[in-house]
């Protein structure tokens, strides 16, 4: 074994160990020891049990090293890959697959790649996405079940990268230095094309939707989406309670095929009132563009890295360090890969911070839509009980990963917000 992969294999059996044992602590005897509890603040225990908050502790600790074990593992990968004389031979591989057609030469080292990631991040994705939402008790998910929306999300996102991979090359084959110009255009246009469809054409085919049946709950809905100015297309239930206790709402789709999804899970445990605040949430990001603006900042941040990439690719070709003299070269794949994720990782802070400042304005614009911070708390404290938050999470923690306020933020600011109505 090569040492890059047994520092691989040890930081893995850390983070098993790691995850293991403090969920050991967690679930071990059923109550949590006193020196847990008395480690969370008054504000948290004001809300949450000392079990409730143990629990998401242990839970959301052990993502979080999952997330940094599947980084290095897939870092690892293409580092790999573009560092040692393996990659040679996967492309001589390929090339002898595709006898000597360019464009399927790239589409079978790209499909070799994805299996050897797919491989190398198994054993995560079925530990942290099947056995232990299992062992935690969110998932009522079969293996069979999960197995085939783990197979249905590897041919998606093969079957959709594939096809660009193709054209990727073919425009570094063009133009070596100005590729990322038409690459750039084409990757807006597929996110633009992806978040348009993919209520209509991906989501059906992990989840049964339906018409909400209470009408009282649709009469709710429409008049807040009314006062809120939105014209929306069906008010959909998706059936999550089949696989898991978890629970939520979004609104997905732009222009005609926008709709407002809720879980079952959230129809079923919730108040109309506490409903209401989900939507008008999503209502308030609605209302500051923020799908717009998330897309922009997308777009714009891509065509950095893309221009980037593409000098830091042609410097990599020049050098001839990494096996490959002209950035076409199949070769160059793992290293483009390496880049984009390191630069994607790098900018995760920037990333998280823009998405937390839009969470807090949908959170202030549902409090004005609704003027109901009590049915906000509530559904605040149902929503992170059912997911099993991190009430207290690490201030390091939330800075580098949290797309959201944690929670006791999020109830802070409703607390802030009934004092300046009873004024
Ligand atoms: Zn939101």
């Amino acid at each position: 074994m090569s040492p890059q992969w047994s520092i691989l294999v040890f930081l893995l059996a850390l983070a098993a160990g790691a995850t293991i044992s403090l969920e050991r602590q967690a679930l071990g005897d059923g109550a949590p020891p006193s020196d847990l509890r008395t480690s969370f603040g008054d504000r948290a225990r004001q809300y949450f049990t000392a079990e409730e908050l143990v629990r998401g502790r242990a839970y959301a600790r052990g993502r979080y090293l999952l997330y940094g074990v599947r980084m290095a593992l897939t870092l690892g990968l293409f580092g790999l890959l573009t560092m040692s004389p393996l990659s040679a031979r996967i492309r001589d591989l390929s090339v002898s697959v595709a006898s000597g057609r360019v464009w399927l030469t790239i589409a079978v080292f790209g499909l070799l790649v994805t299996l050897l990631y797919y491989a190398v991040t198994f054993p995560v994705s079925l530990y942290g996405g099947f056995l232990r939402e299992h062992t935690f008790g969110l998932s009522h998910q079969s293996f069979a079940s999960w197995a085939w929306d783990y197979t249905k999300g590897a041919l998606i996102n093969a079957g959709m990268m594939l096809p660009l991979l193709i054209l990727l090359y073919t425009f570094i084959r063009w133009d070596p230095v100005r590729w990322y110009l038409p690459a750039w255009v084409i990757l807006v246009l597929v996110m633009s094309l992806i978040a348009e469809l993919s209520p209509i054409l991906l989501d059906p085919l992990f989840h049964t939707f339906r018409p909400v049946q209470d009408q009282g709950l649709i009469e709710r809905i429409r008049t807040l989406t009314d006062r809120a100015g939105l014209t929306v297309g069906p008010i959909l239930e998706m059936d999550a309670s089949q696989k898991t206790a978890k629970t939520n709402a979004y609104f997905a789709g732009l222009g005609r095929s926008r709709r407002i999804v809720l879980y079952d899970t959230l129809i079923a445990g919730s108040t109309p009132e506490e409903i209401e605040l989900v939507v008008a949430h999503e209502l308030g990001h609605w209302r500051h563009h923020h799908i717009w603006k998330g897309m922009a900042i997308g777009a714009a941040s891509a065509l950095a890295a893309m221009w980037l990439i593409a000098r830091l690719l042609n410097a990599a070709a020049d050098s001839g360090r990494f096996g490959f003299i002209h950035p076409a070269d199949p070769r160059s794949l793992p290293l483009l890969l390496l880049l984009f994720l390191a630069l994607t990782s790098l900018t995760t802070p920037i990333q998280s911070a823009i998405s937390r400042s839009f969470e807090r304005e949908a959170d202030l614009e549902s409090l004005r839509l609704s003027a109901n911070p009590g049915a906000f708390i509530a559904a605040e404290v149902k929503l992170a009980r059912a997911n099993l938050a991190d009430i207290e999470p690490p201030r390091a923690i939330v800075w580098l990963l949290y797309t959201h306020p944690p929670v006791l933020e999020r109830i802070a600011m409703a607390e802030a917000f009934r004092g300046k109505q009873g004024q």
